[in-house]
């Protein structure tokens, strides 16, 4: 039960730290965010519900229905998506009976014969971001979980593997493209593939790639010039589209899924894989809980 107004730091401004931060302070604890000057995943994340590269399992499916319930009533824009994948997606039946159905042939890309459309928040990224920020971040470098007093919540994504001593976090690298939006461009992922189209307000986002032990967040040209002619053909009308620019992050995959538990004063909550965005409140809420244990 909770006991009442805590001091909280939470270490990370990323979606994940964010959002616990933005769910212990509604709360009611009294939160601090500290942060390294260094770059987010977040920042790079295409900001679609997708349970994608994070494991699988009851939990995980109730932080994304979770977080997919959380974002529609906050107003993110809910999108006709088609999802392509050889075997039905595992998590599929979790969504509501009405949001989902199967592919007729004529909305399939050449090639496929089957797939799926569903309904599911697309996330404008650097808006979300932007209004889950504190007035205040403390930008520093924590060293040691162990310096900071009080309850704790480690939210530094990758960078866990070394803050908690967790070998089983790996960078698994995505790089995207940014594109203008043309009209008529279908929002869809093919995920044996990894490739999708992901039609934003401002702009498109064409990903991705999914490269496990590749740590570079340098853009690579070559694979930019893949991401199109394959998005191509998905949906022509790429075609039309100009090349606005590129971005690579590294996604915080942990063998066995998320961390989310306590430790004493610290609670983790990291290694969200390739869907921090997608299970960002359910975890949240199940951090809030941990502190008031
Ligand atoms: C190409 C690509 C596309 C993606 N698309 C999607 C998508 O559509 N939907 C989705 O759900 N997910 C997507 N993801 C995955 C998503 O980006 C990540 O799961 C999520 O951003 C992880 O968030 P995080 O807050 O844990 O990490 P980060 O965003 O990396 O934040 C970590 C924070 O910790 C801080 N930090 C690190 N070390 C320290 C330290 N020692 N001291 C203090 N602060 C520290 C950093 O400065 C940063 O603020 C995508 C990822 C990639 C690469």
């Amino acid at each position: 039960m909770f006991a009442g107004r805590t001091d909280v730091t939470v270490i990370g401004a990323g979606v994940i730290g964010l959002t616990c931060a933005h769910a212990l302070e509604s709360a009611g604890h009294r939160v601090t965010v500290v942060a390294a000057d260094s770059p987010r995943v977040s920042d790079v994340a295409g900001g679609l519900w997708l349970p994608y590269a994070t494991g699988e399992g009851d939990e995980l499916l109730s932080w994304a229905i979770e977080t997919y319930a959380w974002l529609e009533g906050i107003g993110v824009r809910i999108r006709e998506y088609l999802h392509l994948e050889t075997e039905e997606p595992w998590w599929l039946n979790a969504l509501p009976r009405d949001r989902v159905r199967s592919a007729r042939a004529r909305e399939l890309p050449a090639g496929y014969d089957r797939g799926w459309v569903c309904q599911v928040p697309l996330v404008e990224m650097p808006r979300h971001l932007k209004a889950l920020e504190p007035r205040v971040i403390v930008r520093r470098t924590v060293a040691s979980l162990a310096d900071v007093p009080g309850l704790v919540v480690n939210c530094t994504g990758l960078a866990a593997r070394e803050l908690a001593a967790d070998p089983t976090v790996v960078a698994a690298r995505g790089q995207v493209v940014h594109v203008t939006t043309v009209p008529g461009l279908p929002c869809v992922c093919d995920e044996d593939e990894m490739i999708y189209i992901l039609p934003r307000e401002d702009r498109t986002v064409v990903g991705g790639s999914y490269e496990p032990g590749n740590d570079s967040t340098a853009v690579d040209p070559v694979q930019t010039e893949r991401l199109l002619a394959r998005g191509r053909t998905l949906a022509p009308q790429l075609a039309e589209a100009k090349l606005l620019g590129a971005q690579a992050g590294l996604r915080p995959v942990r063998r066995g899924g998320p961390r989310v538990d306590r430790v004493g004063d610290v609670i983790h909550c990291y290694g969200h894989g390739g869907a921090g965005l997608t299970l960002s409140w359910g975890c949240a809420r199940r951090v809030v809980e941990l502190a008031a244990e």
